[in-house]
């Protein structure tokens, strides 16, 4: 066996689709810039995470992934070294609306992820606004209107806004979709529609789930175009 096949058994890693790229078993091979390698050993990491290590690499080449693992398993930093990466290689910054969309299912869960982009991200320059239900629109909309790289949401929010025309997504390139089995099961499938509806079609999603049933499916075949398919461990259904 190969060291990547090795690897991918230790870890429990199954990756399909067309040349699948090996993956970053180490920092070091990751290439990332040493002012965000910094802010990872700063944060006492000492390896990637599997999913990180398989999917890193696929990211980087602009291809779509759905990714399938466990809570806890590092999905986060999965998704936003490469948006940082692809921020950084965008000399304008997002003036006319974000680059970078992520929706997530809960208030708690998008204030996490702006926690990791506001800790990750300061080496990077990356700004963040994140936009969630049970709050008021007024300051969210007017950090919105100071400009931000990468929006953090909660579908019903954002498809709110979406309506008021607060928002402008003809810059985004990259979309997330972070918990898509939960976002589902909380009925925000309509909004996610009529979001990603308004997103040019030429972008790079990714799909984060921890079950694999088939509406993830469905949606997975809808959104993404000739995704890499990546597990971490049995898939649940
Ligand atoms: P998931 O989204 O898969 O549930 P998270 O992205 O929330 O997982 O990560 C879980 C925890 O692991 C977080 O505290 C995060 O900072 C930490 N973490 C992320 N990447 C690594 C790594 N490479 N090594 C060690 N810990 C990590
Ligand atoms: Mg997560």
């Amino acid at each position: 066996l190969s060291p990547v096949e090795v690897y991918r058994q230790q870890h429990e890693v199954t990756a399909s689709g067309d040349n699948v790229p090996a993956p970053f078993m180490t920092f070091e091979d990751t290439g990332f810039p040493p002012e965000i390698l910094r802010e990872i050993h700063a944060a006492g990491f000492t390896s990637p995470t599997p999913i990180q290590a398989q999917t890193w690499p696929i990211a980087l080449q602009s291809r779509d992934i759905v990714a399938i693992a466990k809570t806890g398993s590092g999905k986060t930093l999965g998704y936003l070294m490469p948006a940082f990466i692809l921020l950084r290689q965008r000399c304008n910054h997002s003036q006319n609306g974000p680059t970078v969309l992520v929706l997530a299912p809960t208030r708690e869960l998008a204030t996490q992820i702006q926690d990791e982009v506001l800790k990750f991200g300061r080496a990077s320059r990356v700004s963040c606004t994140c936009l969630y239900g049970g709050a008021p629109k007024g300051l969210q909309l007017k950090e919105l209107d100071r400009g931000a790289d990468i929006v953090v949401a909660t579908p019903g929010r954002l498809n709110d806004i979406l309506e008021m025309k607060k928002i402008d997504f003809r810059q985004v390139s990259l979309l997330v979709l972070d918990e898509a089995d939960r976002m589902l099961d909380m009925g925000f499938e309509p909004q996610i529609r009529k979001i990603v509806d308004q997103i040019p079609p030429h972008r790079q999603t990714l799909m984060y789930t921890a079950t694999w049933p088939k509406e993830v499916r469905k949606i997975a075949s809808d959104l993404l175009v000739n995704p890499v398919q990546v597990n971490i461990g049995n898939v649940d259904e």
